[in-house]
């Protein structure tokens, strides 16, 4: 940010009008202009003119508690042609500021400046008549909505528009499309492995998480710099694919992925979460006190608060623990636990074999959310009580599918890992 950028004018004297591109769970908002009469009835990014000596980013988030009554956060900017405003006549410049809302809900029909309020999906964003000056700005922060994923209904397949194609050092290129079913592997918690597959034809490689910064920067999986979710950033899938196969931006692409690699990857994940609440009841009487968490079915959470590492992986998955002092300070008696370790699998094991006979319904909820950096949750329904564990990942519809899962305890220098099979 430069001085200029904290003025009501720009370097060249230019009067800067602020808009929010205001996003919720991937959609973008567009206002209806009541006045005046020549624009009335025309959509736009909601904002004004900046006052002078005001902040723009002040500014807009004034304009908007007037406007819609809300208050919001600004989050960054959608870069313009000219220094990074839009250009709007001879005299003014519009700067598009992203935007979140921090409190309140706008009224679908506020009674200032504006009769109507949409959120628009990003392949809805042409569905409003914007106003002449708003029609590329409002394109442009389209394409900085976080990419809706299908993946958590179980999807392996769909229908992308290309949104980014960003040459990679490995002779890879990572696209971005707007949707997709691909699920990435997490930067902050890799426990899945990306999907492979196909855009258009080609083979994906690997699919990892990708951030799109205010410089239009695509940084992917390491790279990334922020915490998973930060507003800051677009939150995106990375298709990499050989350099020589890039589709264009713009492009309307099919997507498919390797179903048979993500059905072994999703029996890998159930059976990772059904190994945790098994040992989360199955080591419940090494618990002296009370824990600092329970489980959705009562237990002391063990998996959550011991571990270290996951990784899921085509029928099977590792998971570590660790068990240090302020485990033992917690209450539990990692020691007896590891003595016992046998028994206490052969107890995890009965658990699970009774889930997996039985059957129960797993799946993902989203929360209306269907953006990669969704708040989500897995479900199962399995006796005692249904399992609610926060979770990114891909999953079988029903434990029954599963066949069979075995866990077994083994000690580490740490505390102990667990070893888990399906089938
Ligand atoms: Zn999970």
């Amino acid at each position: 940010m430069t001085a200029s950028d904290l003025t009501h004018v720009t370097a060249d004297g230019r009067r800067v009008v602020v808009a929010a591109a205001l996003e919720r769970r991937g959609r973008l908002l567009a206002a209806r202009r009541t006045r005046p009469a020549s624009v009335a009835g025309r959509w736009e990014l909601p904002g004004g003119k900046v006052e002078p000596g005001e902040d723009p980013a002040a500014a807009l988030v004034r304009e908007l508690r007037e406007e819609l009554a809300v208050d919001t956060a600004v989050v960054g900017r959608v870069s313009g042609p000219r220094d990074g405003d839009w250009p709007l006549d001879a005299t003014s410049v519009l700067r598009v500021l992203r935007v979140r809302i921090e409190r309140g809900d706008p009224d679908p029909h506020p009674a200032v400046a504006h009769d109507e309020v949409r959120w628009l999906s990003p392949r809805e964003i042409a569905s409003v008549d914007w106003l002449d000056a708003d029609i590329a700005p409002a394109a442009a922060a389209a394409a900085r909505l976080d990419t809706w994923v299908d993946f958590p209904s179980g999807a392996v397949e769909g229908e992308g528009v290309v949104t980014v194609v960003s040459p990679r050092a490995d002779g890879r290129v990572a696209v971005v499309v707007d949707r997709t079913p691909f699920h990435p592997l997490d930067h902050g918690w890799p426990d899945q492995e990306g999907d492979t597959g196909l855009l258009a034809g080609r083979p994906v490689l690997d699919s990892l998480t990708g951030a799109l910064d205010d410089a239009g920067r695509l940084l992917v999986d390491g790279e990334v710099d922020v915490r998973r979710g930060d507003p800051g950033r677009t939150w995106t899938v990375a298709h990499l694919l050989d350099a020589a196969h890039a589709p264009a931006v713009g492009d309307v692409v099919a997507l498919s992925v390797d179903a048979a690699r993500r059905t072994s990857l999703s029996r890998g994940h159930s059976a990772c979460h059904l190994a945790a609440l098994a040992l989360n009841q199955a080591t419940a009487r090494f618990w002296s006190k009370e824990p600092p968490r329970r489980d959705s079915r009562g237990f002391p959470f063990l998996d959550q608060i011991a571990i270290q590492v996951s990784r899921i992986r085509p029928d099977a998955a590792y998971d570590a623990y660790r068990c240090g002092k302020s485990l033992r300070k917690a209450g539990f008696d990692a020691a007896a636990f590891l003595a016992e370790r046998a028994v206490v699998a052969d107890e995890a094991n009965d658990l699970l074999a009774g889930w997996v006979a039985r059957g129960a319904v797993s799946r993902i909820d989203t929360g209306g959310d269907p953006t990669l950096t969704a708040h989500r949750q897995w479900f199962c329904d399995v006796p005692g009580g249904p399992a609610v564990i926060p979770c990114g990942g891909t999953h079988v519809t029903d434990v029954a599918l599963l066949g069979a899962v075995r866990v077994d305890y083994l000690p580490t220098a740490e505390g102990f890992e667990v070893l888990t099979t399906v089938g």
